[in-house]
């Protein structure tokens, strides 16, 4: 595979992906150098530790933040060489988003239909035509009779269905959660994490959810965890629900971060030895012998 053809097919393609925060003398590496690729039609969950860089990711690959360095590209678009004109465009409709917080999601003054008709206002649809596709969608949603309410007169599960409507009418390619269910309890949280599935079964809209929750992550097919900013390993499940298989990422130079359980029960650290079998690799703790 050429440098230039990683990705080449998927929706979303970070490629060594580098986000520096600098504040006062301090910098913070939150994105140390990140591969990842998602295809069109996925829906994947991202795990990770706090501090690990998840919402920096979601962060970069929505257009609310610029990375510091390597590539990003979700639906064709260069994140990095948008001028801030088309990035506020690519907010506008090539993507959604969803916050942890229901509260920051929707606009309190205004009726849940109101809301799901904003983004569309914004990019000039008509009043008739976003109307309609409020009413589709909030009705997709089960919604369609607490279309007038404001936020607060509904719960916080309903107030996140609202906030999917309004992330969906513009059509967008992807939508972004960041932990959705954060906030909700047990049965509220799976009807939100429905909610996300049934657009994506549906829709066809491809999702990307920040996950503390492991009910979720052995609810979808494939879970990224991140580590120190980087992908650090993946599962795969054949069926949602269904047994997984775990997978260790190997990046584009080679490197692969070996779980820790690993390392210490085999004493793997600082140098190992690699030997090539016809169909796998096997890796030895260096104990010395050879110097013996
Ligand atoms: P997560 O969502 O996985 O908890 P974040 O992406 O929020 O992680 O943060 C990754 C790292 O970047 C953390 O060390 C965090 O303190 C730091 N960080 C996040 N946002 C900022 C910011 N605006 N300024 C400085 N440091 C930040
Ligand atoms: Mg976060």
């Amino acid at each position: 595979m050429t440098d230039d053809d990683y990705g080449a097919d998927a929706l979303i393609v970070c490629d060594s992906l580098v986000r520096i925060y600098q504040t006062d003398d301090v910098e913070v590496q939150a994105l140390q150098g990140l591969d990842l690729l998602v295809d069109e039609g996925e829906l994947v969950a991202i795990v990770g530790a706090s501090g690990s860089g998840k919402s920096t990711l979601l962060g970069v690959l929505s257009g609310l933040d610029a990375p510091t360095a390597g590539r990003a590209r979700v639906a064709g678009r260069d994140l990095l060489a948008m001028t801030s004109r088309q990035r506020l465009r690519y907010r506008r409709d090539t993507v959604g988003f969803i916050w942890q917080q229901t509260a920051r999601n929707l606009l309190p003054f205004l009726s849940a239909a109101e809301n799901v008709e904003l983004p569309m206002a914004v990019v000039g649809v008509r009043r008739a035509e976003r109307t309609a596709r409020a009413m589709e969608l909030l009705d997709a949603l089960g919604l369609a009779e607490k279309a007038h309410r404001r936020p607060a007169e509904l719960s916080g599960g309903e107030q996140q269905r609202v906030a999917i409507a309004t992330a969906l009418g513009n059509r967008p390619k992807v939508l972004f959660a960041d932990e959705p269910t954060g906030e909700l309890d047990r049965s509220t949280g799976d009807e939100v994490f429905a909610a996300l599935r049934e657009v994506n079964t549906s829709l066809g809209t491809t999702v990307v959810i920040v996950t503390h929750d492991a009910e979720v992550s052995s609810q979808v097919r494939r879970t990224v965890a991140i580590r120190d900013g980087r992908t650090s390993s993946e599962v795969l499940r054949r069926d949602a629900g269904g047994p997984a298989r775990e997978y260790a990422l190997i990046d584009r130079v080679g490197r692969m971060q070996v779980p820790a359980a690993y390392r210490r029960a085999l004493g793997l650290r600082d140098r190992v030895r690699l030997e090539l079998e016809s169909d796998h690799l096997g890796v030895w703790s260096d104990d010395g012998e050879d110097e013996r």
